[in-house]
């Protein structure tokens, strides 16, 4: 009985003695983030384009872990989505509305708190946030966009950040998977657990692929939107005009129809009298601001150019899946899949001929909606899906909690680690989100400003126009060079509203439809009190706030 009770301490002893001295392994976290990769171009995400494949690995990837088919961009552009996700704050807390914002390491809150919580930081790829990416441990980073080819890489060392320069040889999906693999094996220490953001720069524009992808698709016709060629009632006069008298002039487009920029021009530059005949928007004449039309040649014109624009996109987004398995690969061969978090996103959506348009910046679904989906077997269950609304100020507090953390109360976003782990959606979550362009008919693709609400039923968007002119000052204007310098064509302020159960595909503007008068003013208080919590209101920008005032019951 003795020796009984003597085995059965020592044996407790012992157990408690392997507790303490081999705690639980924090996980590691990899945060892969591509730009402007969109939903559009993924298997999971069911769109027009997921019978030709264009993401296995991604997908793969998704259905092991939980997907997101309500995750919002903040605004619909590089910088400062970036700039929310490494914050967990809005533009107008973070300070960056517009591209040339930037975050200094004192701001850089995401790797600080990871830091915090014993993980080592490492950055690699695109970060695009201008200053040095100082409070991560470990980075090597391309200088602003970077090139797609042969890309040069900053990294920390003796000289200014600027100058410490790495040449590669190669298209950029590679070298920037071969420097997350080199971080992996060489860098890091392997004592700790690592957080880890991998930016690749595709698939953005220009859309160079890798020389090996110029056969893929190349004899495939690749599925067109309707809206490519029919516009029907979507949008309102901020983005079409009075009697559709702007649509020369608003949204660069596939087709000719954008005199200022269009993805013809883009394609084939050299051939483009159109731009240089408008190269910029003044020099356009008021007799060739002709109603559009797309008569039987442009649509031919229009369908060769849209082929042409989504086989190179796919071929850069078939870089990135392929990418993708080299590092699956490698981790599995080193046992690290299964103790690390694995995150997947773009930076934003992007348009794929919808309504005509290319680039992103829109409010519209497809520019707004971020993919988003996370593998993490042993919290998260495979084949999960949630329509909960997240936004990407819910990214950094939702690694925090990840990584054993608490949101700090500086971050205006929200941590949706129960939601991954139990695939309910409390009570409580934000049933909308809030959005915000600033940069007024910018770089060309000629997208009005506005700012709107989105639940999971309605979207809301406001466009306040640009060049609003304020009889107490007839010379004031509001604008930064980067939010736009046509002086020569204002938009008018106007609302759109899509009902987005009956019309997903945002084909009907139903803002003067009696029928929707009430949720319409209910949207509206409740974008009052998103933008005054969020701290998104324009207290800083009263012009702004005179315009939208004297519209807000239009
Ligand atoms: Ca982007």
């Amino acid at each position: 009985m003795l020796l009984y009770a003597l085995f059965l301490s020592v044996l407790f002893y012992s157990c408690k003695e392997k507790e303490t001295t081999t705690p639980q392994k924090k996980p590691n976290i990899i945060y892969i983030m591509s730009d402007d990769h969109t939903t559009q171009a993924f298997g999971i995400y069911g769109s027009r384009l997921a019978g030709l494949n264009p993401t296995p690995n991604l997908d793969q990837l998704a259905k092991e872990g939980m997907i997101f088919d309500n995750a919002f961009v903040n605004n619909a552009i590089c910088v400062p989505s970036r700039a929310a996700i490494i914050t967990g704050q809005r533009a107008q807390t973070n300070g960056v509305i517009d591209l040339e914002g930037a975050i200094a390491p004192e701001k850089q809150f995401l790797p600080k708190e990871m830091k915090k919580l014993g993980y080592q930081t490492a950055i690699i790829g695109k970060w695009h946030l201008h200053h040095e990416p100082a409070a991560f441990d470990y980075y090597q980073v391309l200088p602003v966009q970077g090139t797609y080819f042969d890309p040069d890489f900053r990294i920390r060392g003796d000289k200014p950040w600027t100058e410490n320069i790495v040449k590669t040889k190669g298209h950029s999906s590679d070298r920037i998977m071969d420097a997350t693999l080199n971080y992996l094996k060489n860098k890091r220490d392997k004592d700790k657990p690592f957080f880890l953001m991998h930016h690749f720069k595709a698939p953005h524009d220009d859309f160079e692929y890798a020389p090996r992808y110029e056969n893929y698709l190349a004899d495939t016709f690749i599925p067109e939107p309707k809206s490519l060629y029919e516009i029907g009632n979507h949008g309102s006069e901020a983005v079409r005009g009075k009697n559709d008298s702007l649509t020369r002039i608003i949204g660069s487009s596939v087709s000719h129809r954008n005199l200022i920029r269009n993805q013809a021009m883009n394609i084939y530059w050299n051939d483009s009298t159109v731009y240089k005949k408008y190269r910029n928007a003044n020099d356009i004449g008021q007799d060739e601001l002709v109603k559009w039309q797309m008569d039987t040649t442009e649509k031919a014109y229009t369908s060769k150019v849209y082929q042409d624009y989504l086989k190179k996109y796919l071929r850069c987004v078939k870089g990135v899946d392929d990418n993708i398995k080299r590092l699956l690969d490698y981790l599995k061969t080193e046992g690290l899949l299964e103790n690390t978090i694995i995150v997947y996103t773009g930076d934003q959506g992007f348009m794929l001929g919808e309504h005509d348009y290319i680039d992103k910046r829109w409010m519209y679904d497809e520019a707004m909606r971020m993919p988003f989906f996370v593998r993490y077997p042993k919290t998260i269950k495979a084949g999960t899906r949630t329509d909960a609304i997240i936004n990407n100020t819910d990214f950094a507090p939702t690694l925090i909690e990840l990584a054993g953390g608490q949101t700090p109360e500086y971050m205006q976003g929200k941590s949706f680690k129960n939601i991954l782990e139990t695939g309910i959606e409390p009570e409580n979550w934000p049933k909308a989100t809030y959005y915000r362009y600033w940069m007024h008919l910018a770089h060309r693709h000629q997208n009005p400003a506005h700012f709107g609400i989105r639940t999971k039923d309605y979207k809301l968007i406001f466009y306040y126009g640009k060049y609003w002119v304020d009889t107490d000052n007839p010379n004031a204007t509001w604008n930064k060079k980067s939010w736009g310098n046509d002086f020569t064509h204002h938009t008018p302020p106007a609302w759109e509203f899509y009902d987005l159960k009956k019309d997903p595909k945002e084909m009907n503007n139903a803002y003067d439809d009696p029928e929707n008068k009430a949720i319409i003013s209910d949207l509206k208080t409740q974008l009052v009190q998103l933008r005054k919590n969020l701290n998104e209101t324009d207290v800083n920008y009263p012009h702004i706030q005179k315009v939208i005032d004297a519209h807000w019951n239009d």
